[in-house]
């Protein structure tokens, strides 16, 4: 089985982010929204240059992409949406 891949993200101020890309080995989404629980602001970046961000976890269960609380989809868009960030490939089952 494959890691759901984070394809694009648009919070270039997150520690993890490098030119719309994450870079952290696995984000964690969830809980009543569809945000990403990893997203974290500071003075440097984390993560590494040569990661792409997988989805580790998603507790998001209505969404159609979930099964056993993982993400089935085989990559999520994520985006900013006032003061945290949306898996913007959620679809509601
Ligand atoms: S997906 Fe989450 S952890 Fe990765 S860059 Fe975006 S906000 Fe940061
Ligand atoms: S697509 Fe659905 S299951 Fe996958 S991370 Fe987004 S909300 Fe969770």
């Amino acid at each position: 089985m494959k890691m759901s891949q984070v394809l694009d993200c648009d919070a270039v101020n997150c520690i993890y982010n490098k030119d719309k890309k994450c870079h952290t080995l696995a984000v964690n989404i969830g809980d009543k929204e569809p945000l990403c629980d990893t997203f974290m602001t500071g003075a440097s970046k984390g993560g590494f240059d040569d990661v792409i961000g997988g989805v580790g976890s998603c507790k998001v269960s209505e969404c159609s992409f979930n099964k056993s609380y993982e993400c089935m989809s085989t990559g999520v868009h994520m985006s900013i949406v006032g003061d945290h960030v949306d898996c913007k490939t959620y679809h509601k089952k």
